[in-house]
């Protein structure tokens, strides 16, 4: 379909009456109607409370109902706010039944006292579609067609629940068949985010924050020409604005500078976002649903050249695993080999890997809660290592935090690391690792969980990064600190 748009709702852009009120106009109140599909997230904060409840069951506590009663509460509230008396009776009883099928899922796993990953995902995905009914409900009250559709319905992942790999073959079979003939009658799909099916029907999420992922899985499949993720903020930022007060908005970046950010911690995009959307050059923009009329952020191959890093990102929950050969004998390569093997199958995503000294000593920065997995899976692999003392005793360390500076106009920029690196210690920061690849594109550097904003805060105002909106608004362009 030509000139299709794909627009996503975050949790923040659904999260009350008013909110829903203001995407509704976004999606379908824009003169040029444009071919629109609408990917929405639960209400904020929805997420945390339906995974909160699912615990509480699992250790059969009480607060099971009172959470219930709260789900029931927000979105029986945003129903009445949203809709006229007359139109009420069956969006509350939609709410009902889908607030049934999750009560229905907490008490089995209350019963059992264990929590499957699959019964997770199938009620997890419960706050998608109880926002979905709401903005479809609420469309339909102003004269727009529009009809919710369950994610599962349309993206086909595997069966890794909780965190699970789009299949883009069958869901492009399937997003066209669902989702074209609705667009071809003028009725606008408002799809649920961060939930699939496997090809058999068992219900699956894409990860936390994963409505971003199922916009660009749909913009892809179904050969959009754009995206627009519509968040709290006017677009990705050269730091996170909560922890840097002159954090500017960038008018553009690069697929790549986008990838690394959202990988490094930049909360604004889910990081599997641009992998289907750069492929296909669809650009993507970041935009902000308070203020819809500021530009954005626009996400390209190619955007306009800045010297140095553009933004500064932080991830709080890593830990830091080191490894180091005991004997001379020990071939420290295959060590590592084994090592990233290990941490393959334990699926952990290596986010820095540093290796130096002629021990072939190495570490590398994983996501906490992946550490246990991961921890299994390495002293599997290595146990004859450990214990005929060939390699140390694995050391870890999760009071650490990981910073990542990026950008592509790093590349070629002599004496960079340097400032970046009197910068954090002029705060007093000691640097526990470095690691920087050959594309230059990201600089990672661990420090101690204590000193991790201050250590954003340094980079940001040592390579002037809040510069930039100045900069690109007209300003001539300036290599930082030159
Ligand atoms: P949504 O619910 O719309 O998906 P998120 O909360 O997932 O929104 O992402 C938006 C948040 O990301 C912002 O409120 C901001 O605090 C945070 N964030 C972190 N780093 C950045 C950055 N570099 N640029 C913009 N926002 C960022
Ligand atoms: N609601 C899901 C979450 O909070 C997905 C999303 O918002 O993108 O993780
Ligand atoms: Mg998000």
């Amino acid at each position: 379909m030509k000139d299709l748009l794909v627009m996503k709702f975050g949790g923040t852009s659904m999260g009350s009456a008013d909110r829903i009120r203001a995407a509704a106009s976004l999606a379908a109140g824009r003169p040029e109607k444009r071919p629109t599909v609408v990917v929405v997230s639960a209400m904020s904060k929805v997420t945390d409370l339906l995974l909160e409840t699912l615990d509480h069951a699992e250790h059969g506590r009480p607060e099971v109902e009172s959470n219930l009663r709260k789900l029931h509460q927000r979105h029986f509230d945003a129903c009445e706010q949203l809709l006229p008396v007359s139109r009420r009776a069956t969006t509350f009883g939609a709410i009902e039944s889908l607030i049934a099928e999750f009560r229905r899922i907490a008490h089995g796993i209350l019963m059992l006292g264990e929590k499957p990953p699959k019964s997770v995902d199938e009620a997890v995905a419960i706050g998608e579609r109880l926002s979905a009914r709401l903005l479809a409900a609420y469309l339909e009250t102003q004269g727009i067609a529009a009809t919710d559709i369950s994610g599962s319905e349309v993206i086909v992942t595997d069966a890794n629940f909780g965190g699970a790999e789009p299949l883009l073959a069958p869901t492009r079979e399937r997003a066209r068949e669902k989702i074209l003939p609705l667009l071809e009658s003028g009725i606008l799909p408002i799809v649920t985010g961060f939930n699939g099916a496997t090809m058999d029907g068992r219900p699956t999420t894409l990860g936390r924050g994963g409505s971003d992922f199922s916009a660009s899985i749909l913009a892809a499949v179904l050969d959009a020409s754009e995206v627009w993720i519509w968040s709290d903020v006017d677009g990705i930022m050269t730091a996170d604005p909560r922890l840097v007060n002159d954090a500017a908005v960038l008018d553009e970046v690069t697929y790549s500078e986008a990838a690394e950010l959202a990988y490094a911690g930049a909360k604004v995009l889910h990081p599997r976002t641009l992998a289907p959307l750069a492929e296909k050059q669809i650009p993507v923009w970041s935009k902000n649903s308070f203020s819809p009329e500021k530009p954005g952020t626009k996400i390209v191959a190619r955007a306009n050249t800045w010297r140095g890093p553009r933004a500064v990102t932080s991830m709080a929950n890593v830990a830091l695993v080191s490894l180091e050969p005991a004997a001379a004998s020990v071939n420290g390569t295959e060590i590592m080999g084994r090592a990233l093997d290990a941490l393959a199958r334990a699926k952990a995503e290596v986010l820095a890997f540093s290796s130096s000294s002629y021990r072939q000593s190495f570490c590398f920065l994983i996501r906490k809660d992946e550490l246990p997995a991961a921890m299994e899976c390495l002293q599997a692999s290595l146990a004859l290592e450990l214990a005929h003392g060939y390699v140390h005793p694995m050391d870890v360390d999760t009071d650490v935090g990981l910073l990542a500076i990026v950008g592509e106009g790093m590349r070629g920029t002599p004496g960079l690391a340097g400032r970046i690196f009197t910068a954090i210690s002029r705060e007093n920061i000691n640097i526990i690792a470095i690691a920087q690849g050959s594309s230059e594109l990201t600089i990672s550097i661990a420090v101690a969980r204590s000193g991790l904003e201050k250590a954003v805060q340094a980079v940001h105002a040592e390579c002037e990064l809040g510069k930039q909106g100045m900069a690109l608004a007209g300003y001539p362009l300036r290599v930082p600190g030159g």
